[in-house]
């Protein structure tokens, strides 16, 4: 199949917000409204001069359905093929993303209660999915929340990216939503005065006191493999089905 660049949007890159050196938020403008359902994921990269198709890659998309202004938290892979060329981009350059955003990491609408569990950029699905919530409830579009409970885990609280803050103010000014930040090497961001540990490490204190009910409650783990294979044994432990158990790994 060869390459058809009307199968594309061309974004242009708005903004880059760095949290450490290979951490970062690529806010991005599109020419038209993208639809999607929050969770999933857009396929996004660059063409060189020369090549004759993009080089790409899949991307959690942060936005609401219908936006033209997305977010991509994506991390430095030194050795990578395209990361390290993204981060060589300066605002108002292009990219390219494939009109179908696609994906099946999304609510599960059948049940009610959401555990869901990130590591550092895997929280992106889980913003979009807050704040699709936030936007239904706020137009009138939905009348019974969904009850989220997001755990959020890095190895220092900067890697958790404007998403702490965001993901906190929602928690304060909503009752459905609760947030859970952790951080992994506390010695080395000593003014860090929350949860210590990673997310497999900190979540069954976070879950076992909400006595969720299993016949009701869907559990999500996204970004890690290692967070995703552990946290998935405890939620197996914790006796949710398989079918209520979804993931989303970054890698392998
Ligand atoms: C559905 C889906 C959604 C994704 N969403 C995001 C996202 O929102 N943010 C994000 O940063 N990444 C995300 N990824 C990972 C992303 O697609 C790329 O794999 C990553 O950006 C590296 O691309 P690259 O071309 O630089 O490296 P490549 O040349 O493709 O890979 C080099 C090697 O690095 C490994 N690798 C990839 N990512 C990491 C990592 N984070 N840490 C360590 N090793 C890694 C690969 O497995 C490979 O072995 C997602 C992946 C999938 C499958």
């Amino acid at each position: 199949m060869g390459f058809n660049p009307d199968d594309y949007h061309t974004l242009t890159l708005q903004e880059r917000v760095d949290f450490s050196d290979d951490l970062a938020l690529f806010r991005v403008q599109s020419p038209d409204p993208i639809d999607f359902t929050p969770g999933q994921y857009a396929t996004v990269g660059l063409r060189e001069d020369g090549e004759s198709t993009p080089l790409l890659r899949p991307y959690s998309v942060g936005a609401t359905p219908g936006a033209t202004e997305l977010e991509f938290f994506i991390e430095l892979v030194d050795d990578g093929k395209l990361t390290p060329k993204l981060w060589n981009l300066a605002p108002g350059a292009e990219l390219w993303m494939r009109k179908k955003v696609v994906g099946r990491f999304v609510l599960d609408p059948s049940r009610r209660h959401h555990i869901m569990a990130a590591t550092v950029t895997g929280v992106v699905p889980y913003v979009s999915i807050a704040r699709h919530q936030k936007q239904a409830l706020d137009n009138g579009d939905l009348d019974t929340p969904h009850r989220l409970l997001i755990l959020h885990g890095g190895s220092r609280s900067w890697e958790l990216g404007t998403y702490r803050e965001e993901l906190t103010r929602y928690a304060a000014e909503t009752t459905w939503l609760d947030y859970v930040p952790t951080v992994s090497r506390p010695w080395e961001d000593p003014d860090w005065s929350g949860e210590q540990g990673r997310v497999e490490d900190v979540l069954r204190k976070h879950v076992d006191p909400y006595d969720f009910p299993l016949d009701d409650t869907a559990a999500y783990t996204c970004g890690h493999p290692e967070m995703i294979d552990k946290a998935q044994g405890i939620f197996e432990r914790l006796g949710l089905p398989d079918e209520a158990i979804h993931e989303e790994k970054y890698f392998v």
